[in-house]
């Protein structure tokens, strides 16, 4: 048997046990089925022969095409349907699977027949079926009829018509491609939240389908265990905040998941050494108004060293496809590595913005007094319209995060620094489970899901009063909603760094009222909780040292970059 047939039939046994369980649904692309394929892997006697089974790696994606044709031209468990993108480079998508339409081949005991005509017009849709096939298949088709309503029961154009209507826009695939995270800090999450619930809902589908054997009691997501302690009351039902409780010990390790010994490092099959330690419980990180231990539920992270065999390798995902968007450079119209991290811990309603130089990028998470208690002090609306803002910008875009009453003060502000608003991005706040928060501890009126940051452009305009928007700037890349989980108090979302450095790769940008853990490569922070100055640009740090000589500026000026 070649390698491949053996393989076609470690494919075909994957699919009966994928879509039996309905692990997958179609349509489906060929890409993301072989990545579940090789998550299932093989159980041993599955391909006849001695010798170790071949397995399917994910840069076999052309191999298991074939394969997938092959099986569309006929397979012993059923029906499978498949289409090839119209883009040349495009994949194989599959349509539709019916296991309930099975072909026994029965040599011995009927006469050859000829095959019956197909019972349904879609029998045809299987590609490259060909006359000798059909001629010297003999087979039982055993009917079965898809739900009303449901997605199998839509005809053969309207399926394809669906499966057009799922597929992502080549650009978006690109730039999906292009941006994926390669940190691996990214983790899918189990739905079920724990492992009980998840092999509860597994061993109920298993049972309502054949059982196959070697099949993991819970899948290769991340799962969440309940953190009982002598007070938890589990009747009570989770804690609205979760992780976020000031109660709750593990409030610190926010965000839900610190960085697990990833798992998309280790071999398949890699021997496991117990469970891993998490970081323990760092003490309360909230404002001193916890009276009594929160007795609602809290999660943990329940992560096993065996838990990750068989995930894929996000990492070689995205090696699978180098090409790149042609994304504009920037306003320094050419890629270069951006300076480390660099910040100044000042008042900001003293400091002199003239040492700092111009910037092609401002964000700002203003302290406004919204007549909320903070842990930190805030601005008054006057302090506020007199920041030098319009001085540390000839031309870009101000980011500006709003909030409560700061809607509109925020609006008036940007006005008044010499800005128009463009746009508003919206930070649509998950919690811990990756559940949409409901019940925050923000809203009077309702409870609030959401934070804003406006988008404002320097107001520049051309001879004609017609606004001039930076020449640099990437347009179309991302979109105005932000789905990312909260962490601690007035911590934005990492994801709008992202955001921002594609409109504007490469140039300056400044993080006004930052704090420690806002500092990063390419940006300069400013803020009061930030500790010793840290300053790479000679030319700036020279112009500090002249206006402010008392201040220690790290790092060492060899350091410097010129
Ligand atoms: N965006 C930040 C949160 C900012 S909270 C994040 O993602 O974590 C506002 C910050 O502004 C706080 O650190 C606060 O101490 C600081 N701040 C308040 N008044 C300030 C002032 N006058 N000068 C400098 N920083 C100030």
């Amino acid at each position: 048997m070649s390698i491949e047939d053996k393989l076609k039939v470690i494919a075909s046994t994957a699919l009966e046990s994928l879509f039996s369980r309905n692990t997958v649904k179609t349509p489906i692309s060929s890409f993301d089925l072989l990545t579940h394929v090789i998550s299932l892997g093989t159980s041993p006697g599955v391909v006849p022969g001695s010798g170790p089974s071949p397995r399917f790696r994910l840069v076999d994606l052309a191999r298991f095409d074939r394969i997938l044709e092959r099986l569309a031209d006929h397979w012993d468990c059923g029906k499978i349907v498949v289409s090839r993108d119209e883009d040349p480079d495009g994949g194989l998508t599959v349509m539709d699977v019916q296991l309930g339409v099975v072909s026994t081949s029965q040599p011995e005991r009927s006469p050859p027949r000829k095959r019956k005509r197909p019972v349904d017009e879609d029998d045809d849709s299987a590609v490259g079926r060909t006359q000798e096939a059909e001629e010297s298949t003999p087979e039982k088709v055993v009917r079965w009829s898809p739900p009303p309503g449901t997605l199998e029961s839509l005809n053969k154009v309207m399926k394809e018509v669906y499966g057009l209507m799922q597929q992502s826009t080549a650009k978006g695939k690109l730039l999906a491609e292009q941006f994926r995270s390669l940190t691996g800090n990214f983790e899918p999450l189990c739905l079920r939240i724990t492992k009980e619930e998840c092999a509860r809902a597994r061993a109920e589908s298993n049972a309502s389908s054949s059982p196959s054997k070697g099949l993991s009691p819970i899948c290769d997501r991340i799962h969440f265990r309940p953190l009982i302690r002598p007070h938890t009351d589990p009747t009570l039902g989770h804690c609205s905040y979760l992780n976020t409780c000031y109660s709750e010990p593990t409030y610190a390790q926010s965000p839900s998941i610190p960085p697990l010994p990833s798992h998309r490092q280790m071999q398949y099959g890699a021997q496991g050494s117990g469970p891993v330690s998490l970081p323990s419980g760092l003490g309360a990180g909230g404002r001193g108004k916890e009276k009594a231990p929160c007795r609602y539920l809290h999660f943990e992270v329940d992560w096993d060293v065996n838990d990750g065999q068989g995930m894929v390798d996000q990492r070689s995902v995205a090696r699978r496809k180098p090409y790149k968007v042609g994304l504009g450079l920037g306003p320094m119209k050419t890629l270069s590595k951006p300076l480390p991290a660099q910040w100044i811990n000042c008042d900001l309603r003293r400091f002199d913005y003239s040492v700092l130089g111009k910037f092609h990028v401002i964000m700002a998470d203003p302290p406004w007094d919204i007549h909320m208690s903070l842990p930190y002090g805030t601005m008054t609306d006057d302090e506020m319209r007199a920041m030098p803002i319009p001085a540390l910008q000839d031309e870009g875009f101000l980011f500006l995060w709003v909030t409560g009453r700061a809607m509109e003060v925020g609006r008036e502000c940007l006005r008044f620094w010499g800005y128009t608003r463009v746009d508003e991005v919206v930070w649509v706040k998950t919690n811990q489970l990756q559940r949409v928060i409901r019940t925050g501890r923000t809203g009077h009126w309702l409870n609030h899901t959401k934070e804003h940051m406006l988008v404002g452009v320097k107001t520049v305009t051309d001879e004609h009063g017609t606004l001039k928007f930076p020449s640099w700037a990437n347009r179309g890349l991302d979109t105005d909603v932000v789905v990312s989980e909260v962490r601690e108090t007035s911590r934005k979302p990492d994801e709008v760094y992202g955001m921002i450095e594609r409109m504007c790769p490469g140039g300056r940008k400044v993080e006004i009222f930052g704090r420690k853990h806002n500092t990063r490569p390419g940006w300069l922070t400013l803020g009061n909780q930030l500790g010793a100055d840290q300053i790479y640009e000679e030319d700036m740090r020279a112009r500090i040292k002249a206006k402010y000589p008392e201040r220690n500026l790290n790092p060492p000026p060899d350091a410097i970059m010129h």
